[in-house]
């Protein structure tokens, strides 16, 4: 569903240009869960925007359900993002200007849902993950938890093929934790969505199909 083929993405500080990630790739099949684990500043971030196509990279190819997405110029790779992908930002990038029902509603508008449909799917979504009397706050009158979960909310509403989370349960107690795991897992059943989920939390990545940590810009299979 998800591939990445012999990936270089290199950060540039004038004369000095780090490589985060280095000859990497990657393939996660459809319905596949994989965690991503790895020390702060080891690239975690940079491989989803790179898998996402928020970010370009200096060599390498990353298809999504077939098609190059590096290929294609950013308002196809947006429209290719907004059929086929989910993500959740390690910092939620809601729109504060919004409110928590308007920010999950925004995918299916901008694919061309009606306003009614889309607001129905958005309520349901957001009791998903338990916001259900939370909907009409904006996103600085919810807690970072509550942020958190607007924006996983907001990245499941498309019924993506696969969800790219950075961090997803970073600001949740345990109990919300598991929840958000548990509809990950439900999702995952219904959609055959693939998960690929950065994390800090081995209990969290102990429950994908299978860890790989990202080292010297390289992912390595752990055990
Ligand atoms: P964390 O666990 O702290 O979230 P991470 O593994 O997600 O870390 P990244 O955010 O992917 O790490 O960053 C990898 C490296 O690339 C870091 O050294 C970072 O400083 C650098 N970096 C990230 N984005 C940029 C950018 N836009 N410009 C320059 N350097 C960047
Ligand atoms: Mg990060």
């Amino acid at each position: 569903a998800l591939e990445c083929r012999s990936v270089y993405k290199t950060f540039k500080e004038g004369a000095l240009s780090v490589d985060v990630l280095a000859n990497m790739s990657l393939t996660v099949q459809r319905g596949e869960q994989v965690a991503i684990v790895g020390r702060s500043g080891a690239g975690k971030s940079t491989l989803l925007h790179v898998l996402g196509g928020l970010e370009d990279v200096e060599s390498g190819e990353v298809f999504v359900g077939g098609v190059q997405m590096s290929a294609l110029g950013a308002a196809a790779r947006g429209k290719l993002r907004n059929k086929r992908l989910g993500f959740v930002y390690q910092f939620h990038h809601l729109l504060g200007e919004f409110t928590a029902l308007e920010n999950v509603a925004m995918p299916l508008l901008i694919r061309g849902t009606a306003g009614a449909q889309a607001t129905q799917a958005a309520t349901q979504m957001l009791a998903r993950v338990g916001l259900a009397e939370r909907q009409r706050h904006k996103p600085g009158e919810l807690s970072g938890g509550e942020r958190q979960r607007v924006a996983i909310a907001r990245a499941l509403i498309t019924q993506p093929d696969c969800l790219l989370a950075d961090e997803p349960t970073g600001n949740l107690d345990r109990q919300t934790a598991e929840s958000i795991l548990a509809l990950f897992q439900e999702i995952n059943r219904e959609n055959a969505t693939s998960v690929v989920l950065v994390t800090h939390d081995m209990e969290v990545a102990a429950r994908m199909d299978r860890r790989l940590n990202l080292a010297d810009g390289q992912l390595h299979a752990i055990p």
